[in-house]
């Protein structure tokens, strides 16, 4: 049994070799929340734009300047963002029905996209793209990176509609994708087929580099609120961006063909959405600090661990492999001991909607299963992995970090 004390240690000197990395995190802030403060000055965001809407939503100025804010920040024409998107998969999901047709092919480059869009996408009987007549195919990573023979080949030869890719490692032991690897791919593609949609799964990617896919490619991105642009203070909610004929496409789709993005209203009022954005650079940093952290005490005890400490990665999610279905509960148990919320509640794993095997979610959020705060969950199936994300503030992930410590010794 090591002390407290040794543990305290530990986790200091862990954090005194992040050092570099940790000054690159706060210039990446830097530079986004100056991004963000610009779009707030540009847009004149004022407090008459917190008040809530009713009804119908017309003329809704709030809604408004919270599209055009995202819009704006990640550098596309037009954004939806909106209470209504339940969550992430509900994002991605209106992006694709809105711009795919019957026989057009949806393309994934990344393989396997997110648990909970695999039905979406290939479900059979429930509505799915492809109950819908949309062709699927998946080309897999290779040595964890696009198989960009492969897809230049598939591209050339079967033109899909749209190419979907996910930045996050979702539940798979891989690296998360940089944007220069966005790049690299967009522009094969585009070389090939010009009018080709590139679609990205941004969930865990925004502010996490200084540019987003939209600067390097990506038509169209969508994600949760409940994740890193809600800055933990969104209290539900989704977003899509990208090129205006696109966003008015997925509009149609979020309501209906003859409304569109002009209906909606929101009674609660705006004022966490704007503020969540505002500190979401902030935020996101103090997340990737405590991931980094996280990772490199992980793998000092001699655990595998994902992200790799020689740059800084593309989400804010550590993997760590353990060796037991006991430990892995332990692991997610302690996260939620030392949670604000809920830290007298124990975790079980169950069936989630979406998901096929049994997940443990811990989740001693401020909003339910808000994962930009400090959360930790994981698929109850073999290898053992356990997937830690967020912190609203670095402190809170280096506190809890001696508890996760006491599980892996
Ligand atoms: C979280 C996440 C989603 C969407 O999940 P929701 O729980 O529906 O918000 C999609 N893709 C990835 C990679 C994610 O991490």
């Amino acid at each position: 049994m090591i002390t407290k004390e040794k543990i305290k240690n530990l986790i200091n000197e862990c954090e005194t070799q992040l050092k570099d990395l940790f000054e690159k995190a706060d210039e990446i802030a830097l530079k986004n929340q100056r991004k963000v403060l610009d779009a707030f000055i540009n847009n004149r965001i004022s407090t008459h734009h917190f008040n809530f809407s009713t009804g119908y939503g017309y003329g809704d100025s709030a809604k408004e300047a919270l599209n055009r804010l995202f819009s704006d920040v990640f550098h596309t024409e037009d954004a939806i963002v909106s209470p209504m998107i339940a969550n992430g998969t509900h994002a991605i999901s209106l992006a694709l029905y809105g711009v795919l047709r019957p026989n057009d092919i949806l393309l994934s480059v990344c393989g396997k996209p997110y648990d909970t869009l695999v039905e979406v996408i290939n479900g059979v009987g429930c509505g799915s793209l492809r109950d819908f007549g949309v062709k699927y195919h998946q080309i897999n990573y290779r040595n964890g990176a696009f198989n960009l023979d492969e897809i230049s080949k598939y591209v050339k030869e079967f033109k899909p509609k749209a190419v979907f890719l996910q930045r996050s490692k979702g539940y798979h032991w891989q690296k998360s994708i940089l944007n220069r690897d966005i790049k690299e791919v967009a522009d094969i593609i585009k070389s090939i087929h010009s009018d080709c949609i590139i679609i990205c799964d941004n969930c865990y990617g925004e502010f996490v580099e200084e540019l987003e896919p939209t600067d390097v490619g990506a038509d169209i991105i969508a994600g949760s609120l409940i994740k890193n642009p809600g800055g933990g203070c969104a209290p539900t909610g989704g977003y899509i961006a990208g090129k205006t004929k696109y966003i008015e496409l997925i509009a149609k789709r979020l309501t209906t063909p003859s409304l569109g993005n002009e209906v909606g209203s929101y009674y609660s009022g705006y004022l966490p959405y704007f503020q969540g954005f505002f500190i979401a650079p902030s935020v996101v940093r103090n997340a990737i600090k405590g991931c980094l952290l996280a990772s490199k005490v992980f793998s000092s005890l001699g655990y595998e661990s994902l992200p790799a400490h020689e740059e800084l990665p593309g989400d804010i999610i550590c993997a760590v492999k353990l060796k037991s279905k006991e430990q892995l509960l332990d692991f997610c148990r302690a996260t939620q001991k030392i949670s604000p919320i809920d830290s007298h509640v124990t975790p079980y794993p169950c069936l989630m909607p979406g998901y096929k095997n049994d997940v443990i979610m811990a989740a001693g959020a401020f909003i339910q299963g808000s994962s930009i705060e400090l959360t930790a969950d994981a698929p109850i199936k073999e290898p053992y992995i356990a997937y830690l994300q967020g912190g609203l503030t670095y402190e809170h992930v280096k506190i809890a970090l001696e508890k996760l410590v006491e599980c892996l010794i």
